[in-house]
């Protein structure tokens, strides 16, 4: 066995999640010269010769980042695959396989697992990702399920965290609230039924969030669209701890000030009735709320023309020299946001 050589009781609290990972990697030496970006970005990249190879791994707890009394197990295998791909479309690439690594308990049948199983090929079939090997092992008590994604990036249109410049735009994809918001539907409900079983869930009508939420999709689309535009993003992430949260990694990568108008940032109409039935602040859902798995981009303005009339891409705002991110409120006031990424429930 390995002596401890330092006594000391730290909590991870004290430091959270990115500050964990900062702690734990700053010693890290890179011995290889193909080795071109280590940690600190949506996936790293390996020097191939004539393009990069991007890899990325995502980890899935039961209880943390999913409750299987409203996860559909098929449900759950589709999204730990598009969860990770989304991190490789995040550097620009086109996601080619995935493994798969599953610790079970015995209270799972072999049927669970080909539930798992068939939204794992489902996802591999529609993003056309080969699923090349993995490993199953036993847990003891909750279901885990751990992937890595490889992809490939052609050299020249990497887009990491960091090339955010001076008087670039700030762009998303898509809408941004909607999968927190039907994680709040799922949650309901779930008290509903808890507190009187007889009860049917109460569903209809949420289709677009519930989605968002139970099946999710990576923006390979976006990916493919940035290339026929011929935009090169000159920074990009995936939003998946929350809008706030990304454009404050941008922003510290970059070393650039980010400036995020709260009237640009899309949201998707529903989410505004359903915010004011849960007396929640449809911005605050729009920057906290996580898990939307849109992309997040910055480009030199010079390529506005290209973008501006695309109903995918919306401008949000502008970086500028300097440090941390506001928001401009929608009565002017400049806010800085903080980084709260929001805790997957549990
Ligand atoms: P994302 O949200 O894009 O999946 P994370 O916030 O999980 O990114 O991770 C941030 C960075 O830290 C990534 O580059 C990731 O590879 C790295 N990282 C996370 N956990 C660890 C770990 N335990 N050891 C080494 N690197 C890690
Ligand atoms: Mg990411």
């Amino acid at each position: 066995m390995f002596e401890s050589k330092n006594p000391q009781r730290t909590p991870i609290s004290e430091l959270g999640e990115f500050g964990l990972i900062d702690h734990l990697t700053k010693d890290t030496t890179i011995k290889n010269t193909n080795t071109a970006l280590g940690v600190g970005d949506d996936a790293a990249l390996i020097d191939q010769g004539d393009h990069y190879s991007a890899i990325s791994t995502d980890l899935l707890v039961e209880g943390v980042h999913f409750d299987l009394s409203y996860m559909p197990l098929k449900h759950l295998g589709y999204k730990s695959v598009v969860v990770n791909l989304s991190d490789i479309y995040a550097m620009n690439g086109v996601a080619e396989h995935i493994t798969v690594g599953i610790a079970v308990s015995n209270r799972f049948p072999v049927e669970a697992l080909e539930e798992i199983y068939a939204g794992i090929h489902l996802a591999c079939e529609r993003y056309g990702v080969d699923l090349i090997g993995g490993d199953t092992t036993a847990s003891q008590s909750g279901l885990m399920i751990s992937i890595t994604a490889v992809g490939r990036v052609e050299k020249g249109m990497e887009a990491k965290r960091s090339g955010a410049k001076d008087n670039d735009l700030v762009v998303v994809t898509g809408d941004v609230g909607g999968a927190y918001m039907g994680l709040q539907i799922l949650e309901r409900e779930k008290q509903v039924f808890l507190e009187n079983p007889e009860m049917q869930p109460e569903l209809s009508g949420h289709e677009y969030i519930l989605e968002r939420q139970l099946k999710p999709e990576a923006r390979k689309d976006m990916v493919e669209l940035l290339k026929a535009l011929e935009v090169q993003p000159t920074a990009m992430i995936d939003i998946s701890d929350g809008l706030s949260s990304e454009v404050l990694h941008l922003s510290q990568s970059s070393g650039m000030q980010f400036n995020i108008y709260e009237n640009k940032i899309p949201i998707d109409p529903s989410i505004y009735t359903l915010c004011e039935e849960f007396n929640m602040n449809t911005t605050t859902v729009a920057l906290n709320g996580g898990e939307d798995y849109e992309l997040l981009f910055t480009l030199p303005i010079a390529d506005h023309d290209k973008i501006k009339a695309n109903p995918h891409l919306t401008v949000i705002g502008y970086v500028r020299e300097g440090s941390g991110a506001n928001l401009i409120t929608r009565d002017e006031k400049v806010i800085e946001l903080k980084a709260q990424g929001f805790k997957h429930h549990g």
